[in-house]
């Protein structure tokens, strides 16, 4: 694989890049942005253009902007903002500067007037839906609006009163004049300016017509002094848009305008406003429940920046819109946590075990390691006494072939204690085993016993010097692997993506469990504390990922 500084594989973009640079283009500096919508949390598709643009820059010495694409006042919110920054801080990223579309809102009124004044655009005062008959379609070409040729004195007049307010809602809207037989209906005039008497968050009330997407896209970008503006497939039929407004306005700077793939991610949806229908109709409990696919409920789930970019990086980039396996991201969090993660025990489905032969009030502090590998992560003090918690189905009364936990009669290693063996199941009148009576061999603390071999080793904790625990097992949100591709992707929700256990018991080590902390429950999966739920009386964990791809214990 090819690489441009050894460290990461080549793509498309940090090809167009590298040549750039070899052409001195740009005076050889590299500029990029982030350009958010605030209309919603950011989700793993963002993640892919974050670790782009904000990556690009950084390997090359230069900068990136965050930019909010603040041009719908309706649908945007300081939230929404807020939540935006504190995502892409935690993945690990450092704007340039922290920019916004509005802020421009002067500037770009002024080009608007200039390009009236070049006989480049015209008010016009066909409603939006006359323009969208008059548009045209892929076969047909479009209408000239009867506004089309306005005098340039006549629409300087009307933008300035549309601006001052004279006019209501979607009276008048400026429109850039190119030409209504274009093939890419983008350029058949599109509109560039409407009337909208919306309270903006930044402007307030200054305002009351907005410039559209496209037009201030590109003008922001040249603003900015953007040298690659990077943006999604989408975008690639509004480029020649783009470049026609800058080569009008004879802006300072073009930036090159690149497009590549959007992220899709199988059993999940990447779009905002679906994902804001899973919010407000309550199908999860907020922007960060742990099954979105958004930066915070990826965080809250327990995922690492790291994993995250690895798995931005990992996707590669390319312009063919394609699907990823969800076992991708798993990939990547495992590969981080199996390495990071401290080792601990919880039984989330506690069996009592009553050990005969322990002392009565006994109660052994033996050391555990909290990594198998990682010596320097130290070792943890783990109470051992007669009564211990076992996993429920750690215990078999029928074990089928090949068992090597425990059974009447048999033995088994209690992890980092002694081998203990099962002298009698203790049933409930239906038959239901609720408890174990075991001894265990005192020769065996760290040592194999002498004999015979014990093949399984099971995890446990102490019943008294536990905590109790409410554990949260996730599966996919989505019973399909496309959902977004469903009639209505609300029908292919996986109505039991939400296993809740609210008798786990979790070792004394976790009682000063931290947020930021990762864990693996031995044996179980990759855990983290969930902060906001967990009480005084009882910590909540999330599962963040199992232990290995279609795992069944042994
Ligand atoms: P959504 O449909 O989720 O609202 P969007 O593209 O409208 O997505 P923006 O806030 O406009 O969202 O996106 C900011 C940047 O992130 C844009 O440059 C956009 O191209 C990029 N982006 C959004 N979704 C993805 C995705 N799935 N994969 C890669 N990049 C994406
Ligand atoms: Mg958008």
């Amino acid at each position: 694989m090819s690489t441009n500084d050894n460290q990461f594989p080549s793509n498309f973009i940090r090809q167009i890049i590298a040549d750039d640079l070899s052409n001195n283009k740009n005076n050889g500096k590299v500029v990029t942005r982030f350009p958010p919508e605030p209309n919603g949390y950011l989700h793993i598709g963002h993640a892919k253009s974050i670790c782009l643009n904000f990556g690009i820059a950084i390997e090359n010495n230069g900068v990136c902007n965050l930019r909010f694409d603040d041009t719908n006042p309706e649908k945007e919110s300081v939230e929404y903002m807020e939540s935006i920054k504190r995502d892409v801080q935690w993945l690990g990223f450092t704007w340039n500067e922290l920019c916004h579309a509005s802020d421009y809102f002067e500037p770009l009124y002024n080009y608007a007037v200039q390009l009236i004044g070049q006989g480049q655009a015209y008010i016009d005062s066909l409603s939006a839906e006359q323009i969208r008959a008059y548009r045209g379609t892929l076969t047909e070409p479009g209408k000239e609006s009867p506004d089309r040729n306005r005098s340039v004195a006549e629409n300087l007049d009307l933008f300035k009163r549309m601006r001052a307010g004279e006019f209501a809602d979607g009276q008048y809207v400026l429109r850039a004049k190119i030409d209504m037989a274009s093939p890419n209906i983008n350029m058949r005039d599109p509109a560039i300016y409407r009337i909208r008497r919306v309270h903006h968050q930044r402007t307030g009330n200054e305002w009351c017509i907005y410039p559209m997407y496209d037009y201030t896209h590109c003008i922001s970008d040249a603003i900015e002094g953007i040298t690659h503006s990077l943006c999604t497939l989408e975008f690639e039929d509004h480029r020649p848009l783009y470049d026609w407004v800058l080569d009008q306005l004879q802006t300072p700077c073009h930036p090159q305008q690149i497009e590549f793939a959007r992220l899709q991610l199988e059993y999940t949806i990447v779009s905002k406003r679906k994902l804001n229908q899973l919010v407000t109709e309550k199908h999860v409990k907020g922007w960060d429940d742990p099954r979105m696919p958004t930066i915070a409920g990826l965080r809250r789930a327990g995922f690492t920046p790291k994993a995250i970019r690895d798995f931005c990086e990992r996707i590669g980039l390319t312009k063919q819109n394609s699907w990823i396996e969800m076992g991708v991201l798993d990939y990547c969090i495992r590969e981080d946590l199996n390495e990071n993660a401290l080792r601990v025990m919880a039984v989330l489905q506690p069996l009592r075990v009553v050990i005969s032969n322990y002392p009565e009030t006994q109660v052994e502090q033996l050391e555990i390691s909290n990594h198998p590998q990682r010596h320097e992560l130290g070792k943890r003090q783990v109470p051992f006494s007669k009564v211990i918690l076992i996993e429920q189905d750690d215990f078999a009364q029928l074990p089928p072939p090949k068992y090597k936990r425990l059974v009447v009669g048999g033995e088994v290693r209690l992890r980092g204690s002694y081998v203990i063996r099962c002298n009698e199941a203790i049933k409930d009148t239906d038959g239901n085993v609720i408890g174990l009576h075991c001894s265990y061999d005192p020769e065996t603390l760290g040592k194999n016993p002498e004999g015979r071999k014990v093949k399984g080793v099971i995890h446990w904790v102490c019943e008294q010097q536990s905590y109790p625990a409410e554990v949260r097992l996730y599966h996919s949100l989505f019973k399909v692997p496309q959902p977004d591709n469903e009639e209505n992707f609300l029908d292919a929700l996986n109505s039991d993506s939400l296993e809740v256990l609210t008798n786990c018991r979790v070792e004394a080590s976790l009682a000063d469990a931290k947020a930021e902390n990762r864990y693996q429950f031995e044996r179980t999966g990759y855990f983290c504390l969930d902060a906001e739920d967990s009480t005084d009386g009882k910590l909540v964990f999330n599962r963040t990922v199992t232990l290995r791809e279609g795992w069944v214990k042994d």
